[in-house]
């Protein structure tokens, strides 16, 4: 809500396809079909698990015990032994996932863009996913013993034993009936307690991505990714020296150039900080970053959602933003905004339809035109164009110069 506007309301049903392969489909995580096969798992595993979720809920507010079983008969040992096969699968991926980042080290994980909270993020995530599979399986490892022994309300339900958890028994057959009710109503509290827990941490965290990568993908930029966008208060400046007579007769203040602030950002630069998963794939393609350079687009998005928390706090405890002394370049360094080349490869390579390069161009231009703040050459070349038409200090009709000599010799 403190984002220019920008109209996204055009191309509906390219839109509504766009989310379905980005955001459903995951399609571009599908470069590298191994990973995308292991996101996937927990992706589906974060999905489905919900119907058992849903359950375990209703059966706490009705007081009753597995209330879908009785209704679905044996497709219901089918869902459960699906539901038990996807958590092997999100135990198996979380432990992958925190060992690239932990023990393996990939690039993009040990970068320091990530020090501090978002490592710890995202670890805190991994194990939280294990831990809640775990409860998971626990519990139906003791309910369905609790059934073999024909012991209380948990015979009533008879489900017979589950694909994996029924693995577990062996660990779990020299406790009383008593001591496995109590372990079966720890892991059913501990497993939906948690799941709350998980969903009022979400919007500290970046796996907010869980729920914004849909509205990303939805008004996801249709143009190529090539064009920039003109600045209208230049071009009309450009007509206007062109062709006089258009010229307003009272001249108005042109808008500024550029942005400084999240505030001079679109709404949709701001909805991509707080989508943005940290998964770092744009840095990894960065030519800047590859090179040694200080700009890493990843950071750029981290730093857009930082300035946005510390607007948002302000605002919230002075009822109107109270001038802090600060912008966006409080956290993101000329040094990092003149390193980009402009290439787009961050753009290319986002899962979520991410681009890192519209903030940096935004901020470079107010850099540029506000603070004429430009590195010698850029100012020789800019002066270059506007009286050349071209990067070089040679007048357009000494261009070809070049080959005629070559001909003299
Ligand atoms: S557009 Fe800029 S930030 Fe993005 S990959 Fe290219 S150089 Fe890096
Ligand atoms: S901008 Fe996209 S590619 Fe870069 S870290 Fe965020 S989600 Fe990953």
């Amino acid at each position: 809500m403190l984002g220019k506007d920008e109209n996204f309301s055009d191309y509906a049903p390219m839109r509504w396809r766009n989310m379905l392969l980005l955001a459903f489909g995951q399609k571009k995580m599908f470069r590298n079909p191994l990973v995308a096969v292991m996101h996937f798992v927990i992706y589906a595993g974060f999905i489905i698990i919900n119907f058992e979720v849903l359950e375990i809920f209703l059966d706490g507010i009705s007081g009753k015990h597995r209330l879908f079983a009785p209704m679905l008969g044996s497709f219901y040992l089918f869902l459960i032994n699906a539901f038990e096969f996807l958590a092997i699968g999100v135990l198996a991926v979380c432990l992958i996932f925190l060992s690239r980042r932990n023990i393996i080290k990939l690039r993009r994980f040990v970068s320091k863009d990530l020090d501090g909270w978002p490592r710890s993020d995202a670890n805190y995530i991994l194990i939280t996913e294990i831990i809640l599979m775990t409860l998971f399986l626990t519990m139906n490892a003791a309910d369905t013993l609790l059934q073999a022994r024909g012991y209380g309300h948990y015979a009533m339900h008879s489900t017979g034993n589950f694909a994996f958890s029924q693995f577990i028994h062996p660990l779990l057959n020299s406790l009383s009936n008593q001591g496995l009710v109590v372990l079966e109503r720890i892991c059913w509290w501990m497993h939906i307690l948690g799941i709350f827990a998980f969903l009022n941490y979400l919007p500290y965290s970046k796996h907010l991505h869980i729920l914004l990568a849909f509205p990303n993908a939805y008004y996801a930029r249709l143009w190529p990714e090539g064009k920039m966008h003109n600045m209208t208060e230049i071009q009309k400046e450009v007509l206007y020296a062109m062709q006089p007579e258009l010229a307003p007769a009272e001249a108005s203040v042109p808008g500024k150039f550029g942005a400084k602030d999240v505030f001079d950002l679109s709404w949709r630069n701001l909805l991509d900080a707080y989508s943005c998963t940290e998964c770092g794939r744009c840095t990894a393609a960065c030519p800047a970053n590859i090179t040694g350079k200080l700009l890493s687009p990843r950071k750029i998005m981290m730093n857009t959602r930082d300035r946005l928390e510390e607007v948002g706090n302000n605002l919230n405890l002075n009822g109107v933003f109270k001038e802090d002394g600060k912008n966006l370049l409080s956290y993101i360094s000329v040094e990092e905004l003149r390193a980009c080349t402009s290439c787009n490869a961050c753009v290319e390579e986002c899962p979520v339809s991410i681009s890192p390069l519209e903030i940096i161009l935004e901020l470079r231009r107010s850099l540029v035109m506000e603070d004429s703040n430009a590195p010698q050459e850029w100012n020789t070349m800019f002066s270059n164009v506007e009286n050349n038409f071209a990067p070089w200090k040679f007048a357009p009709d000494e261009r070809d110069k070049w080959a005629s000599e070559l001909g003299e010799k």
